[in-house]
């Protein structure tokens, strides 16, 4: 569930413009309203975006989500050209800590 903190919103619109399924409109005063949740897909766009950390996700705040420093433009690179998808799986059982950290990140 996606929802607004007015006390933080300065009612920009980026969050209603980045929504592709048009699923964010302005309420009277302005500001971001879901008027038909179902049509949300969870996608987290209007979280990442809203400059004011206004949007929280399924409970989440963005205070302290999107504050951390982006790695330089060069690890960036070398980072995107090495990421691979994972289409075969080992055996291997996943240690259960790690497994929480990855539905804690993928949430
Ligand atoms: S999570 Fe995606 S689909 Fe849902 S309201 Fe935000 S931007 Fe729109
Ligand atoms: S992006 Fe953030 S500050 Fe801008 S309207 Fe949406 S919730 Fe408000």
């Amino acid at each position: 569930m996606i929802t607004f903190e007015k006390e933080k919103c300065n009612r920009c619109g980026l969050c209603m413009k980045d929504c592709l399924g048009g699923t964010i409109v302005r309420d009277e005063a302005g500001y971001p309203t879901i008027p038909e949740p179902e049509f949300c897909i969870d996608c987290g766009h209007c979280y990442a975006i809203c400059p004011q950390g206004a949007v929280n996700f399924h409970g989440r705040s963005a205070e302290g989500t999107f504050n951390s420093p982006l790695p330089p433009p060069e690890q960036m690179e070398a980072l995107l050209k090495q990421r691979r998808s994972c289409r075969f799986y080992k055996p291997d059982p996943i240690a259960p800590e790690k497994m929480e950290k990855l539905k804690e990140i993928l949430h």
